[in-house]
């Protein structure tokens, strides 16, 4: 099976296993959003969810969030991890958004990258989940899924995603991403997974 015929198979077992994915963080806004995946570096989508609702009901915009000071904002996502250096992202992001972009969350990938914390897999999120721009963004289950299933080298995040893009069409790259994250929890963990059993590997 060649690595496009393996791409298809894996796109067929995911649509039936998870065919409507739905954003994992919770959020009401393309702020809210950038704030939760800024937080959610290093830490599990549940846990983040139990953080910002707090964070949220102090500040849920850029204007009410530089009211508050980082260390009231570090105390309330402290469980998070990194907590210092996440305070500081979301006090200075939110007063580059005010002054850069009238407050609003930018839609390219040039400006999203040059805020304060945003790298290029949170940028990439919020251009698909926010913006539905196609966008491949790759985190760590998606890279080792690309790798096991033979469809990238796994040499680096960014050549996963390279690879990836130009495996799948280009319209299922943001459902994509969501459902390989999906999988790559409930299957395909970093440890013991089972070959013979597992829905993908089981048919390659
Ligand atoms: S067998 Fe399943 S769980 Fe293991 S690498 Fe393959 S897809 Fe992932």
């Amino acid at each position: 099976m060649n690595k496009k015929q393996r791409a298809h198979l894996v796109q067929k077992t995911l649509n039936k296993l998870f065919p409507h994915p739905k954003i994992p963080l919770k959020h009401t806004s393309h702020y809210t959003l950038l704030i939760a995946v800024l937080l959610s570096a290093q830490c599990t989508d549940v846990r983040i969810n139990t953080i910002t609702p707090k964070l949220f009901a102090k500040a849920k915009t850029p204007r009410a969030m530089i009211k508050l000071t980082i260390a009231q904002i570090e105390k309330i996502i402290r469980s998070c991890g990194l907590s210092n250096n996440k305070a500081k992202a979301i006090w200075n992001l939110s007063k580059k958004l005010i002054e850069k972009h009238d407050g609003k969350v930018p839609c390219t990938f040039k400006e999203l990258e040059a805020l304060p914390g945003v790298g290029h897999k949170t940028a990439s999120v919020l251009m698909a989940q926010a913006f539905h721009k196609p966008a491949f963004p790759v985190d760590t289950h998606i890279h080792r899924c690309g790798k096991r299933w033979g469809l990238s080298s796994g040499k680096s995040i960014t050549q996963t995603e390279k690879d990836l893009k130009a495996l799948f069409p280009k319209k299922d790259w943001i459902k994509l991403h969501l459902q390989i994250i999906y999988f790559a929890r409930a299957h395909c963990m970093a440890r013991g997974h089972k070959t013979a059993e597992c829905p993908i590997c089981s048919h390659l």
